[in-house]
């Protein structure tokens, strides 16, 4: 056996080895390592006299002044990504200049400079232990995601008053490159330059972290939370890296190269193989119609939908409203936002959810609040914040539905858990639309149906009281799997336990599409199990006829949805429903899908 390497006192060896992690971006790349560990910058501690506190905070003030200018330089190169990608990261780049401003963070770093009479990266360090402590105190994992933020924005700014250089990868001049490292943040990986870039593996993240998405959203394979990464890979050392599987080969044979090869070639065949799909109508093998829309996060989107063959806007997220905002945006700014989207769209339906405020979404305006929470993810989120505060619902409805008379809208409702919110909602949007008749603005006749999304265990199981006081209903299945399994799913270390696939999330499923059927009321999908086209079937068989998802996955789904006929995929869904075990589940649809030919979109 020959030694290889010697670099960072470690010793691998050519020997073929698989390293396993979760595979949270598909697609295989083939290539080298090329290895980023992050500098740490030396952390001076220092007590410094009472004349001096003012020196410090003009210190910090530099530092933070420094960081907002570095993240606006960020952003313009994130400029450059495509568009599902820059949506993330600019929406993370705001969350970190809102926590420049006058977060928890910057109070008590000078709060420390003041009383603890430190120095400014000593408070900071400090600083920085307290809120990482205070996270994991709380058992609050479901806080996870904005604790990173802040911690992230932490070391920016003690990299500028150290002097220490910013954390870029060092871009590669030769491609095929496989970024190693120990984590890699979402704006380093929105920045990864595809043409030298194959994929990247670390060893922390959970799959649905922002560095996981946005990993998906510039279609660059990954695999996040390996253990002993590092330990066994260096510079140069030759990779396959299977985003399907989770699986890093390390040192693989000739036979395994040309195998991944092969399959590289075959799928880049299947997916132009796929293209004639875009500009057909979506049906079954039994000619049942199946409505495919697009879940969107800021309106730049919209093209790109349109491009992918989305029949609609399934789920508008309308928080990009707030995210650039320091003001809470008036009513007149809700209704040009949303009629940009209305207009783009040509009479395509758009379905505007109001605002998800709350869990990991964090704004300025409620930032604070929302860090004194014990658990956001149990808090003040959605729609419980704007029934507390119904101005907010109040100008939002407004303005969505000044944009009605434009084209086709409906608006939906996030976080209901009880008949009580929906009614008092119910009552907001009627005083709206009076007062806007009142007031002689024209608004579609009849208004906007007004709909809910079903997203706890709660709202699934009164799904039919729910249903005599809303138009529709939307299945947002990453929040209903999250609060049915009390599962964090940004949390690698029970990142294993999160599946959609569960049978208590199946049954609430079908039991809400039972309950919207009886009510004849539409009910759609737009959680992420929407987008996978593994689960098509098991989805059409428990009655789902309209699904949203993220624009890439459009044109797998309509071709998996080929392959299916309702009367077998109810077959399916009535045998899944008896069985108890996720895995056997997992084992029955895939069963199905071979069955019928689905082609596996490795
Ligand atoms: C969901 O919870 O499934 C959903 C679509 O909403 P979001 O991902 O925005 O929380
Ligand atoms: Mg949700």
């Amino acid at each position: 056996m020959k030694n290889l390497v010697k670099s960072r006192n470690i010793v691998s060896s050519d020997r073929e080895i698989t390293l396993n992690g979760l595979g949270v971006s598909k697609g295989i790349a083939i290539g080298c390592a090329h290895i980023h560990i992050k500098s740490k910058p030396y952390i001076p501690e220092y007590k410094i006299s009472d004349f001096d506190i003012k020196v410090e905070i003009k210190r910090l003030e530099d530092a933070i002044i420094t960081a907002k200018k570095q993240i606006l330089a960020l952003k313009e190169q994130v400029n450059k990504t495509p568009a599902d990608a820059l949506i993330e990261v600019s929406y993370l780049l705001d969350v970190h200049k809102a926590i420049l401003h006058e977060s928890r963070l910057i109070r008590g770093v000078k709060e420390r400079i003041s009383h603890e009479r430190i120095n400014a990266e000593f408070a900071l360090k400090k600083e920085i232990q307290q809120i990482r402590k205070d996270f994991f105190d709380s058992k609050n994992l479901i806080f996870s995601n904005s604790c990173d933020e802040v911690i992230e924005v932490g070391k920016r700014l003690i990299r500028n008053l150290t002097d220490t250089p910013e954390d870029q990868i060092e871009a590669p001049h030769d491609t095929n490159k496989i970024i190693i490292g120990d984590q890699i943040s979402p704006s380093e990986a929105a920045i990864l330059n595809k043409k030298h870039i194959a994929g990247f593996a670390t060893e922390s993240g959970g799959p649905e972290g922002h560095t996981a998405i946005l990993a998906r959203s510039l279609g660059l394979p990954a695999i996040l939370g390996v253990k002993n990464l590092l330990k066994n890979i260096d510079n140069g050392t030759k990779l396959i890296l299977d985003g399907n599987l989770g699986h890093i080969i390390v040192n693989p044979s000739a036979d395994i190269i040309n195998k991944y090869k092969k399959l590289q070639k075959e799928l880049i065949k299947a997916k132009k193989k796929l293209s004639w799909l875009y500009k057909v109508p979506s049906l079954t093998k039994d000619n049942v119609r199946i409505t495919l829309q697009a879940n969107i996060e800021v309106p730049k989107e919209i093209s790109t939908a349109i491009k992918n063959g989305a029949e609609g806007i399934g789920l508008l997220r309308s928080e990009f409203c707030y995210v650039n905002n320091k003001q809470l945006p008036t009513e007149n700014d809700h209704f040009e936002q949303i009629k940009n989207i209305v207009e783009a769209m040509k009479g395509r339906p758009v379905t505007v959810r109001t605002l998800d405020c709350g869990s990991d979404k964090i704004f300025s305006f409620n930032e604070r609040k929302q860090h004194e929470s014990h658990n956001p993810a149990l808090g003040l989120r959605a729609i419980r914040l704007c029934l507390k505060n119904e101005e907010l619902l109040k100008n939002q409805f407004s303005g969505i539905l000044r944009c009605s008379v434009l084209g086709t809208i409906r608006i939906l409702i996030p976080m209901i858990t009880k008949t009580e919110e929906i009614i008092r909602v119910r009552e907001i949007y009627n005083e709206t639309i009076h007062k806007l008749k009142i007031k002689k603005i024209p608004i579609s006749n009849p208004p906007p149906p007004l709909g809910i999304m079903i997203e706890t265990p709660s709202a699934a199981l009164i799904s039919s009281s729910l249903a005599k006081h809303c138009d529709f209903m939307s299945i947002g299945t990453n929040d209903l799997t999250m609060y049915t399994l009390a599962i964090d799913r940004s949390d690698e270390q029970v990142a294993y336990l999160y599946n959609c696939l569960h049978p208590s999330v199946l049954k609430l499923i079908r039991m809400t599409v039972k309950n919207c059927h009886i009510a004849k009321i539409p009910v759609s999908i737009c959680g992420e199990i929407a987008a996978d086209p593994k689960y098509t079937a098991i989805l059409i068989g428990l009655g789902i006829r309209d699904f949203s998802m993220r624009t890439s996955s459009i044109i797998n789904v309509k071709n998996s949805i080929r392959y299916i006929d309702t009367h077998s995929a109810n077959q399916l869904a009535n045998n899944i429903l008896s069985q108890d075990s996720e895995e056997q589940i997992l084992k029955t649809i895939k069963a199905y899908n071979q069955n019928i030919n689905i082609p596996e979109l490795y």
